[in-house]
Order: structure tokens, then sequence, then C-alpha cells
């Protein structure tokens, strides 16, 4: 038996034949149209995205007045530039979010089951300042709005927040030196600095696919929950679907944690997918009170560090929050560690990170055998890409919903559903009649950044955003643009990605407040960035997003590599290559050394 043979005999799989079925997937899944296969949701589309949360239409006269900084999102982002400005001393400030209330993305999102599959203790920012300890690993949706309401008390932040406020128009008033802020309340505010925190998934996607706009029965987007027709609550309890056959389109991170509780209340579940998840052990439990007791100053700031650190890949001694999402880096450690060579290649990294990665795939399909009684229902639900190229799913219950008598897999091969006909969805030839189709189909993060914001922004000279950036991104840190000054932008384009998002809006909120306490304190009127510095931050980015090229390439289709198509562009609106940790110290050595390098003060 040859060395080769003998080696994938003890791995328990060819990494060779792997690989192979990897791009075969991938490969069914590519298609020409990419981001366009999506429509916009607007126009005849725009009862997708109605709010059905809000009891009282709010009526109140349009606001011409002025503040210092309007904070636009009344999500974490917002929130955490809120709090740190706060911090800093900025007294007036105002916050502007098109919902009823805080809470982002979790505002939106309160389907059945939402949850939090990122520790509840790393994932929720500032825990130490509120003093919150949320009651499980993994917290709820509605616990999480709950903790943005509290943070918004405690820095008085209802003190000047319109909601139900959505903005149409960011202008500056170069005469003034202020942007004035138009809304669809008929506002037209100033403010000295804007800070815009619009959410990186806020504008729910749906397919664009024949007789989407024909059909006859009962639909909505995950991110609009309608209650008033499902019965039951984020608990679940869906009475109101017990007579219904129900279809669900999509099989990513929301349709994970909402599927058990569909499978539980229609009288049939029909799941259409196009790519499975990969979905590993939740192990959700109640917080330890001994060690809530055990924590020492500092401990929450630590933790979120060590977890970020792991999920991108770096080394540290200890795995503090110890999930599904550290495993990958701690195998690859694990077999880093076992071999007898300190000074690995990089090539060598990459080839056994490779490993690490087949390994946890295939302990992810071997449990998806282990749960599904049907072989070919299993067979269907494996996932075949590695780890992270598409979101990692933790869940408990939905693999066995699949079980179920009145659940039905559609699996389609990669291809997704046929079209759409007055009485229900044509997949893989067959019509299936529904009374209600929910799309699960996600959110745009392709698109242009001003089509995702829903207005555009004017800057000098009345250049709009739209037209600055129109081959592409243009930044400095990912938080100014030239030519729009004291202007702020929070988000994920090109700025660090992390696997917990709020993390990183906490640095950028961290560095924004530090630079408009640098304008206030120094009397400057104007803070923008320099064509130079926005010049050379473009072009890290791209180059180091080249360096992420071939992962991303031989990845399956998502939001993650543009729909299968990384390009020259999506390679510019990308976030980071050199990662978040990175990133956090280059802000905070740039802070350090107080020049406010790369910007202008007047
Ligand atoms: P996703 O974009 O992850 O999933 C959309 C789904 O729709 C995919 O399964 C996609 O298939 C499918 N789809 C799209 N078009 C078609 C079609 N024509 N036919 C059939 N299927 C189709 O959206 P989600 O709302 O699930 O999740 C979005 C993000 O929200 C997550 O990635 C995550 O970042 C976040 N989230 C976080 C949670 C948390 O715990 N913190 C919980 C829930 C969501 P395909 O994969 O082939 O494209």
């Amino acid at each position: 038996m040859s060395a080769d043979h003998e080696a994938r005999k003890e791995l328990g799989f060819d990494p060779d034949a792997l690989r192979e079925k990897y791009r075969i997937e991938r490969d069914k899944r590519l298609r020409e149209d990419g981001n366009e296969q999506y429509v916009e949701v607007k126009g005849q589309f725009s009862h997708y995205v109605e709010d059905p949360y809000i009891t009282d239409r709010i009526q109140r006269e349009p606001l011409t007045d002025e503040v210092d900084v309007a904070i636009i999102g009344g999500g974490f982002g917002g929130l955490l530039a809120g709090v740190r400005l706060r911090q800093a001393g900025v007294a007036n400030i105002r916050m502007i979010e098109k919902g009823d209330e805080f809470g982002g993305t979790w505002y939106w999102n309160r389907y059945p089951g939402a949850a939090c599959d990122i520790e509840s203790y790393v994932y929720l920012p500032l825990l130490e300042e509120t003093g919150y300890i949320p009651p499980k690993k993994y917290v709820e949706g509605a616990d999480i709005m709950a903790y943005s309401q509290q943070i918004a008390k405690q820095w008085n932040l209802y003190d000047d927040v319109c909601f139900q406020t959505e903005v149409q128009e960011l202008r500056w008033d170069e005469a003034a030196q202020r942007w004035i802020i138009k809304t669809n309340q008929g506002d037209a505010m100033k403010a000295r600095f804007v800070i815009s925190s619009n959410g990186p998934l806020n504008r729910p996607k749906l397919p664009g696919i024949e007789g989407i706009d024909s059909y006859q029965g009962h639909t909505f987007h995950t991110s609009r929950w309608d209650y008033a027709y499902t019965g039951g609550d984020a608990h679940g309890n869906l009475t109101g679907l017990k007579d219904k056959r129900v279809g669900i389109i999509g099989t990513g991170a929301t349709a994970v944690q909402c599927v058990p509780h569909l499978g539980a209340a229609a009288k049939e579940l029909f799941v259409f997918q196009r790519t499975p998840s990969s979905i590993d052990e939740r192990n959700d439990k109640p917080t330890d009170e001994e060690w809530v007791k055990s924590l020492k100053p500092n401990w929450h700031q630590e933790r979120m560090d060590n977890f970020n650190t792991l999920v991108s890949g770096g080394v540290t001694d200890e795995d503090l929050v110890n999930d599904g999402w550290t495993e990958i880096i701690r195998n690859l450690l694990l077999m880093i560690r076992n071999e007898d060579e300190p000074d690995m290649s990089m090539e060598a990294i990459m080839e056994k990170m490779e490993l690490a990665d087949f390994q946890k795939m295939e302990s992810i399909r071997s449990r998806v055998e282990a749960v599904i009684e049907d072989p070919e229902t299993a067979e269907h639900l494996k996932p075949y890409y590695r780890q992270f190229c598409k979101r990692p799913c933790f869940h408990d219950d939905y693999l066995p919903t699949f079980n179920r008598e009145n659940v039905h897999l559609i699996d389609t091969e990669g291809r997704g559903i046929d079209r759409i006909t007055p009485k229900g969805i044509v997949a893989n030839g067959v019509e299936y009649e529904l009374d209600c189709i929910i799309f699960g189909t996600g959110f745009e993060v392709g698109t242009e950044y001003t089509r995702r914001c829903g207005y555009d922004t004017y800057g000098r000279e009345g250049k709009s955003l739209s037209q600055h950036w129109a081959d592409g991104a243009r930044t400095y840190h990912g938080l100014h643009s030239s030519g729009f000054p004291n202007s702020f932008m929070m988000g994920t384009l090109q700025t660090a990605f992390t696997a917990n998002y709020p993390h990183s809006l906490n640095e950028q909120a961290k560095h924004i407040a530090y630079i408009v306490n640098q304008c206030m304190e120094g009397n400057h009127q104007v803070v923008e960035a320099t064509a130079d510095a926005e010049q050379e931050w473009v072009d890290t980015i791209i180059s180091l997003a080249r360096m992420n090229e071939k992962f991303l390439a031989d990845c399956t289709p998502g939001y993650y590599n543009n729909e299968g198509k990384p390009t020259e562009r999506s390679q510019q609106n990308t976030s980071y290559g050199a990662g978040p940790v990175a990133f956090f110290k280059m802000l905070e050595d740039w802070r350090a050394e107080g020049m406010m390098s790369g910007l202008q003060l007047k």
C-alpha cells in the first residue's frame, strides 16, 4: 500500500476527490446573471418591505432644526456611535430610524426562532458598561431588541430620536457647512456631522423568477414576518398554519431557524433548497452563575478579542468561546502542533487549513447522515463546500424537522426553483400548490451601496456618492469618502469583516467618536479624507483582495463571493483583506499617533 493511500485511509476521506466534488457542486451553481438574478424590492414589490410591526403611524411637523451629529440607523451601529459620542461628551445628537424602535436587524427579523448564533457574551456590545448578562449562551432575537432599547435608555438616545423616519437624501450645504437631511416625513434637518449605519443586510431581496408577480396566495419575506397570518410569535406556535400548505424558498441562516417552527405548525411544509447550509450543533446552555461571579474587569473586551482572533484564523493560547465557530481553528492548531515542523511555510499552513476544513465539513456531513432517516433526503442536505464559503449555521432542530411526515425537502440540485405560478411554485418541473410562500431569500449585498441605503449622498459641488463610486467604492478606512466632508459610514465595505459584526461596529464607533471629538474640541468646522489617502486605501483594499481571490473563486456562489463572480469591482467593494485584528489595531495606532493622518481639517 502506498504512503499516499495510507494517509488517505487515516484521514477517512480522499482530499483530491473532495476537492473535485466541491468544484462540480460549485459549477452547477455558477450563473451568468450573478447579482442580477434578484429583483429589487420596489414598485410592485414594495409591500414586501412595509413595516408590519408599527401600531401607530407617527404624525409630526417636519423638522428643520440643527444638531451636532445625526446618526442614521438605530441598530447596533447607530447605537454604538451614539454611546461613544455621548462618552466623548457630545450632547446634541439625533438618531434617525425607519423602524418604530431601536434594534436594527433584530427589529426587522422577528421570524419564529430568531436568535443569534454568535455567542451572546461576545455578540452583545457594552456588556460591562450596562452590567447586563445574557440569560443563555445564544440569546433570542427579542432579548437582543430589548437590550438595544436598554442601551438607548442608558445613554439617553431616546431624547431626540425620530422613528418611522426614512432618509431620502443627504446634501452638503457648502455655505453653511452643514448637512441637510431630507426624509419621508418632510424633514430638512441640519447636522454638522452625519453618520450612516444602514446595516449590511437591510434590503431584502427576491428571486427574479418568472411569475413571481402572478402568485395569488399569501406571501411575505422572512424579515417582515406576518404573524397576523401565521399566528404565534417568535417562540413558534404558528396555529394559523395548521390547515395550510406552506412553501419556503431558501435554506440560509434565517430559514434554518424558522423551518423547525413551520414544520411543527403547517399542515404541509415544502422547503425549496438550492444549496444546503452547513448545520453544526448549537449546544445552547443557560448562563452559569459561577462563571459570571468569576468575571474580572475587561473580561468582555478580552473575550471579544479572543473570538475575533480565532475566527479570523489567528492563534491564541486559549479558546474562551469554544464553539463551532472556533472549532475549525482549534483543529488546525492541533494539527500544526502535532507536526514536527516548527517553521511551516505559508503554503504548508494553507494545505493543513484545507485539510482541517475538509475534516470539519466531513463531520457536518456525517451529522446529516446520523440525523436524517431517509438516505436520499440526507444526501441532499449535505453541503459540499468549504466551511466559510457560506455562513455556517448552528441548530439542533433544523435537520430533525426533515424526518417529519408533513415536511418535504424539494432539492433543486443547485438550480433553484423554476418559476412561480398563480397557485404555487414549480421546481424540478413539478408544480407544488401552496397557500403561502415565504421568501427566505436573504438580503442584497453585492448591489450598489446607495441602492442598499435607499438614498444618495450629495457632497461638495453636488457630486453624488453614486457618481463618486461609479467605478467602485472609494473610502479612507471604509469610514470617509473624499468630497463628502463631516460624513462617516459604518459597515463592512472597505472596513473589517468579522463574524461578530457588533465588535467591528464598536471599533468603528470609537474611531468616529474620536474624530468628531477632535473636531469639536479643536473647533474645526470640517474634516474630510484627502484624495491621496482615499486612493491609497482603495489600492490597499484591491491588492489584499487579490490575495484572497483563489479561496473565493473556488467557493460555491453566495453573497460572500459576489454570487460566484469575483470581479475587479467586487475586489474593490469588499472588506479589508488583512482581517479585523489588523484593522482594529491599525485604527487604534492611528488614534494613538494623534496626527489625523489622511484627513484634512479646516
Ligand atoms: P441567505 O442569503 O443566507 O440565504 C438565502 C437563501 O435563499 C439561500 O439558501 C439561497 O440559495 C436561497 N435562494 C435564493 N434564490 C433562490 C432561488 N431562486 N431558488 C431557491 N433558493 C434560492 O439569507 P438569510 O436570510 O438566510 O441569511 C442572511 C444572513 O443573515 C446570514 O448569512 C447571516 O449573516 C445573517 N443571519 C444571522 C443570524 C445569526 O444568528 N446571527 C441568523 C439569521 C441570519 P443559495 O445558497 O444557493 O444562494
